[in-house]
């Protein structure tokens, strides 16, 4: 698993390094006005049409948060070895 550089339960207002700021920016402000009570989103827009939370638009912040630190993720550490690579093909070993 790669390694997040926020909290995704509570991503901060200022962009982590490393992150696209602008899209950051952008991200964290439509996640911090779609807020959810009652499975229902607190958001104006949302609230004139009765949306449901978790909205389409806090899904899109929040993907937008996840897309703007893309350069800034920690890679997992890769395996030395490849588990497909130990594994022998089937039809080649009957008979
Ligand atoms: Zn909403």
């Amino acid at each position: 698993m790669a390694q997040l550089p926020y909290n995704p339960e509570n991503p901060p207002q200022d962009p982590p390094t490393g992150a696209d700021r602008v899209l950051w920016v952008i991200a964290i402000r439509l996640y911090q006005e779609h807020v959810g009570t009652d499975g229902m989103c607190l958001a104006p827009t949302c609230r004139q049409q009765a949306n449901l939370w978790p909205c389409e638009s806090y899904n899109v912040a929040r993907a937008g948060l996840l897309f703007a630190v893309r350069e800034a993720v920690i890679p997992a550490p890769v395996e030395p070895w490849h588990p497909v690579t130990r594994i022998r093909r089937l039809d080649s070993s009957s008979h």
